[in-house]
């Protein structure tokens, strides 16, 4: 009947998209399993037995993730930053976008080599978990660079977060034996919802500008609004 062919192109069209994320998917772990291939054919045969609907579950978590850090990628940041936007804005609620960039990353890769690097990157990612909160969203924002959404945080909050950040990561750092001859360290710029704009770009733009003068004025600090700053931390 014409239904039932209607319904055999469908279910074979739906087939085609599943093969084509399930390879997506594959390629994905490859790049995230770095220490050989002997996972990989468990991996497929768990992959099998889920139903389609829990493999399209799975391909959502995995396209949302970088393989390096386990953070959020680029492209997840973009969507949830204006939707977190979006959401603050009804409820009323402050949000806080947090900046880190690695110092002097480019000389710890010509030095020690790219792998020494990676775990640089990795150990930061780490220390992120540890410091900021469950509802805050941790990406991957570029190569050595990180992006914290906040919601419903004071700015006081989000300052705090990433100067904890600053000390797990020394933390981090020493116990996996990486703190080389000088201390890798980052810089951070914050910018708030709604003191420093409403959109994405607005927010993005400050973040960044902070970062630039906290690299600009001697790096390993984090920077905010000084009036802010002036208030949270008097006479500084
Ligand atoms: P600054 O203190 O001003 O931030 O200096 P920097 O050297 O950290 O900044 P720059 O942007 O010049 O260097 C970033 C370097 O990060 C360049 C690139 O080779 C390296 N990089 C980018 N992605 C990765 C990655 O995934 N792994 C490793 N090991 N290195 C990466
Ligand atoms: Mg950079
Ligand atoms: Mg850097």
């Amino acid at each position: 009947t014409p239904y039932n062919h209607r319904r055999q192109r469908q279910l074979c069209i739906r087939d085609r998209i599943y093969s084509i994320m399930l390879t997506l998917y594959l390629s994905i772990t490859r790049v995230a399993r770095r220490d050989g291939d002997e996972m990989g054919d468990p991996i497929r045969d768990i992959f099998h037995i889920l139903t389609y609907k829990q493999r399209f579950k799975m391909l959502e978590h995995e396209l949302a993730r970088d393989a390096l850090s386990g953070l959020f990628n680029r492209r997840f940041f973009d969507e949830n930053l204006q939707r977190e936007l979006e959401r603050a804005k009804r409820l009323q609620h402050n949000l806080n976008l947090v900046f880190v960039d690695i110092d002097h990353f480019k000389s710890i890769n010509d030095s020690y080599g790219h792998q020494v690097g990676d775990d640089a990157i990795v150990a930061l990612a780490d220390s992120m978990q540890s410091a900021f909160r469950e509802a805050d969203i941790l990406c991957r924002y570029g190569g050595e660079e990180f992006a914290v959404i906040m919601p419903d945080s004071s700015v006081r909050a989000a300052f705090e977060a990433t100067q904890r950040l600053q000390r797990e990561y020394q933390r981090t750092c020493e116990e996996r034996n990486l703190p080389l001859e000088t201390e890798i360290t980052f810089t951070a710029g914050i910018a708030n919802y709604p003191d420093d704009g409403s959109d994405p770009a607005d927010l993005i733009r400050q973040a960044d500008r902070r970062l630039y003068k906290g690299k600009d004025s001697g790096r390993n600090q984090v920077m905010m609004d000084t009036v802010i700053m002036r208030k949270i931390q008097p006479g500084r």
